[in-house]
């Protein structure tokens, strides 16, 4: 009851469940695009301000070292060409000159030969920021050190490099040059707002990077992705649409499956099965529609929808019923031992009026010892519940045999095998179309092999021509069913024309 009704929420929201699992997959997959596009182009900057920086700090170091290292000991002479080298550059805003340690600043163009101390935990670094420069207080100051003759060159450089270096801002990333503990941009240390932030390469002297934050990734795929997300959108009420659509289909189908049942529309069919040797020994019935206006509906186009509403329960008992009253009339006698076929969905296994069905068709059928064959597609694997194989069980135990059909066409024949006892299989129609004259015959004559090596009864199905008939009775199959010797017929003109008839 509870898994009916569950079905049933799934069936009336399916469209709905599908089209949201639309919408966010595709969603998804739009983000992650443009997230991959944005790393990208991250990247790219980060790599730019990394080669900018590094060459200007590098041209740095290689103008002041010929100019400076002789003078490192003479502070006036020391002083003398740093400003000059100061006046060449426009962001060199001071030289100094320091003791090895790293603590104090000996010779400077701003402060002259008078000591001054550094800030302690900072002093390790190669190149470093100062909010608050030990020489000119209250502003920031980029500080270059560079071991010189056993002293330390320290170039107070101006922050403004920074616009000089960091390209035309982005607006959904931030693209900075970490020193020490600052994270540094075109405008200055980047605030604190929560990012993510990727680390993208790093020399001796910094490391450069760049951040987005989640709410300026979605203004990027807002922007510069909408006609994707759009796209999406559009999948998504397609997918909605169709299934809706499809739905509605397939509940007009079940009203009309209703009104069919309701009015006698449904026919039972007989195909014959044939020996080896083409001797009568079975029949597989086949249901018919005949609508008065649309006249033949192949069951193909109706089975699936009738298994879903569990209307195959009743076109099965409709079936036994015609099969009964045709069959079980007085003077009407089967050919000993004869297989009577009738396929079963996975469905109807569930279902108590199964049995009552069946064991009625053994009822009719046990004078001449026939058999009811219970066919079983393979194309639907039957779910792996004790009460689908019990029913299947009690029927073998009472006489019932069971077939797979469509040998060789799905996956779940062995899965079968292993759950339950298998009597016959039937070759699908499509391995026995292969065999032609000229043409090769490896699949076929692998399938047939394989069921005869199962150790089963081999049925083929579909034949349609003599030279059909022939290979597979070389091969060895057991029975033959196909056009080449019968059609489905209605059940009087199968009574009429293969059974004996009743005298006078
Ligand atoms: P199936 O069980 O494999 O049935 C054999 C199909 O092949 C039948 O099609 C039959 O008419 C057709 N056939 C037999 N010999 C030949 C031949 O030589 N050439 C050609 N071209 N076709 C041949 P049909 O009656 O249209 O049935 C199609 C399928 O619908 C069946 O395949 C079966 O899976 C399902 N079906 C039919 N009746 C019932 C039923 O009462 N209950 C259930 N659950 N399924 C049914
Ligand atoms: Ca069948
Ligand atoms: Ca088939």
């Amino acid at each position: 009851m509870k898994t009916t009704s569950l079905r049933r929420w799934l069936q009336r929201y399916t469209p709905l469940i599908a089209a949201l699992t639309v919408l966010l997959a595709g969603s998804l997959l739009v983000c992650l695009m443009a997230r991959a596009v944005l790393l990208q182009e991250g990247r790219a900057s980060a790599m730019l301000v990394h080669d900018r920086l590094k060459s200007t700090l590098d041209s740095f170091v290689l103008q002041a070292t010929p100019s400076l290292q002789r003078v490192v000991l003479n502070c006036p002479a020391f002083i003398y060409n740093a400003r000059l080298l100061a006046l060449h550059n426009p962001y060199i805003r001071s030289i100094s000159i320091g003791d090895a340690d790293g603590r104090t600043i000996r010779c400077s163009t701003i402060s002259g030969s008078q000591p001054q101390p550094l800030p302690p935990r900072q002093s390790t670094l190669r190149f470093l920021y100062l909010p608050n420069s030990p020489l000119v207080p209250n502003t920031a100051v980029l500080i270059l050190r560079l071991p010189m003759a056993g002293k330390q060159l320290y170039f107070g450089i101006n922050r403004l490099l920074l616009n000089a270096i960091f390209p035309a801002r982005a607006n959904h990333l931030e693209t900075y040059v970490t020193l020490g503990r600052y994270r540094l941009n075109a405008a200055g240390v980047l605030d604190d707002q929560p990012r993510i932030h990727h680390t993208v390469a790093a020399n001796a002297y910094f490391s450069v990077g760049f951040a987005y934050t989640w709410s300026s990734l979605l203004h990027y795929v807002a922007y510069q992705y909408l006609a994707y997300w759009l796209l999406v959108v559009v999948l998504a009420v397609l997918v909605f649409q169709l299934l809706v659509r499809m739905l509605a289909r397939e509940a007009r189908l079940c009203g009309k499956i209703g009104q069919g049942l309701a009015r006698g529309q449904f026919h039972a069919f007989i195909q014959p099965v044939f020996t080896r040797q083409g001797v009568l020994c079975g029949g597989e019935v086949l249901i018919r529609w005949i609508h008065p206006k649309e006249g033949f509906i192949p069951p193909d186009a109706f089975i699936k929808a009738a298994e879903h509403s569990g209307q195959i329960n009743k076109l099965f008992s409709v079936l036994v019923q015609q099969l009964l009253a045709t069959l079980n009339q007085p003077g009407i006698r089967l050919p000993v031992g004869f297989h009577l076929g009738l396929n079963i969905s996975a469905p109807q296994l569930a279902q108590p009026v199964l049995l009552t069905d069946c064991h009625a068709l053994m009822a009719m059928l046990a004078p001449q010892q026939g058999v009811l064959v219970l066919e079983l597609t393979e194309r639907v694997e039957i779910p792996d519940n004790a009460a689908c194989y019990g029913v299947l069980n009690q029927l073998k135990s009472e006489g019932a045999r069971i077939a797979i059909d469509d040998f060789g066409t799905g996956h779940s024949s062995l899965i079968y095998l292993t759950r339950m006892q298998v009597d016959c299989l039937k070759i699908d129609k499509s391995f026995v179309d292969l065999i032609a004259e000229g043409s090769r015959t490896d699949i076929v004559d692998n399938v047939i092999d394989l069921a005869r090596r199962l150790g089963m009864v081999t049925v083929a199905e579909g034949v349609e021509t003599a030279y059909q008939q022939a290979y597979l009775q070389e091969m060895g199959v057991d029975m033959l069913q196909g056009y080449y010797f019968a059609r489905p017929m209605p059940l009087a003109d199968f009574v009429r024309c293969y059974l004996p008839q009743p005298p006078g």
